[in-house]
């Protein structure tokens, strides 16, 4: 018998944000065979008339094939590529795409969890990483903001840049051919450090902290950012907030202040294969690339031992050592890729709602990014399905299918 629904999936419904309905909103309402997850229990809110079932409610909304989320995530974060760890599930490369993407909506969700969680206790550090999508004429600067006590990632963003340094005439030739079609932003730097900025300013105006530093190398696209920012303007002048800039070229030791993101940098280098040295396995789609980020710092955050040679039995991780309690973080973790997550009832910063919207534009990509219907909706397609009474069910109802 499978459990009442605390909420309605239907966003319109006033059952839809609440932590957990009245009794009675929901009526069993027949159920369904499936050959993937077998009977799969229907019901009828009350309060919207709309029917659902528990698959709607499930991170494997309209999947036709389970598969093993934490698999896939230890294997991708082991420096799997997508074709690698589809063969090792035995499943579609098309197929580990889709998990994916469901699986980032979850790490978001986590991200967003874990934020409510935390008053900040430390000094940031934020840092471009470098890496590319389609092509190495497309290079990007993937930006973390990172605590420099816990290493906890508060926040990641992801910008296109153009392609600099030393070049044959060929490669510059073909670089202006592909520039006709995809030019990167040349602020986009600035913008994307902004929302980094953003983050940062809002972990800061709800800490008890007196003031904040934030350390960064000398890029003055970084600057910028900083200068456009009016809470840090205002918090400067105060003297709350100061930004230090460290040079790149410092060794990248413990004692470099800037060592949360190098570190940080290190391991996505190490674990992502997108991120590796000369590789073909790169990321095709921008989106997805972000995706995969989003996903490996929620696991970094929260899966990962805040030091490899902790004593045996200390627990300690990035998030606690952040200051998330325990308690909070396993609530959070238990049923973090079993529940599908609601755009709706997800409180999202700026940076990772980009992220869920699939808002980044791959290069060269003349096709419409693919936003499955159920990305922001909680039942798509409203009344677009014929009514269909299931067999077992009540016969008089007015109720549509979805
Ligand atoms: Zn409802």
């Amino acid at each position: 018998m499978q459990r009442i629904p605390k909420f309605c999936p239907n966003d319109c419904c006033r059952y839809h944000r609440v932590c957990r309905v009245p009794e009675g909103t929901f009526v069993r309402y027949g159920r369904h065979h499936t050959a993937a997850f077998g009977a799969v229990q229907r019901f009828r809110c009350r309060g919207c008339r709309r029917t659902f079932s528990s698959q709607t409610l499930s991170i494997d909304y309209y999947v036709k094939r389970p598969v093993d989320y934490r698999r896939l995530l230890r294997a991708m974060g082991e420096c799997a590529g997508v074709r690698g760890c589809a063969r090792s599930l035995g499943i579609s490369p098309n197929c580990v795409i889709n998990r994916t993407m469901r699986a980032a909506r979850s790490a978001l969700w986590q991200h967003a969890q874990a934020l409510e969680h935390i008053s900040l206790d430390e000094d940031l550090a934020a840092d471009g990483f470098e890496s590319y999508a389609v092509s190495q004429y497309f290079p990007n600067n993937l930006h973390t903001l990172a605590g420099v006590d816990s290493q906890y990632v508060y926040a990641i963003d992801g910008v296109t840049i153009r392609r600099k340094g030393r070049m044959t005439d060929g490669q510059k030739r073909r670089r202006d051919e592909l520039e006709q079609r995809c030019r990167a932003d040349p602020r986009g730097v600035e913008k994307s450090f902004a929302r980094i900025v953003e983050q940062a300013v809002r972990l800061h105006a709800e800490s008890a902290r007196a003031r904040l530093t934030l350390y960064t190398d000398k890029k003055t696209d970084y600057m910028r950012a900083c200068a456009a920012s009016a809470a840090v303007v205002g918090w400067r002048q105060a003297g709350r907030f100061i930004h230090r800039r460290i040079s790149s070229r410092a060794a990248r030791t413990v004692d470099n202040p800037l060592f949360a993101v190098n570190y940080i940098d290190r391991q996505l280098r190490k674990d992502l294969h997108e991120h590796t040295r000369e590789t073909v396995c790169f990321a095709r789609n921008e989106n997805l690339q972000m995706e995969r980020l989003a996903i490996y710092t929620a696991e970094h955050n929260a899966a990962k031992p805040f030091r490899i040679n902790q004593p045996v039995g200390d627990t300690a991780t990035h998030a606690s050592v952040a200051g998330v309690e325990a308690q909070a973080l396993a609530d959070i973790r238990r049923r973090l890729y079993r529940n599908r997550k609601f755009f709706t009832r997800t409180s999202l910063p700026e940076w990772a709602e980009r992220i869920w919207r699939r808002r980044y534009s791959t290069p060269l990509r003349e096709a419409p990014e693919y936003r499955p219907g159920y990305l922001l909706v909680g039942i798509p397609y409203p009344g677009k399905r014929p009514a269909r009474r299931p067999v077992d069910a009540p016969a008089a109802t007015t109720a549509r299918r979805v």
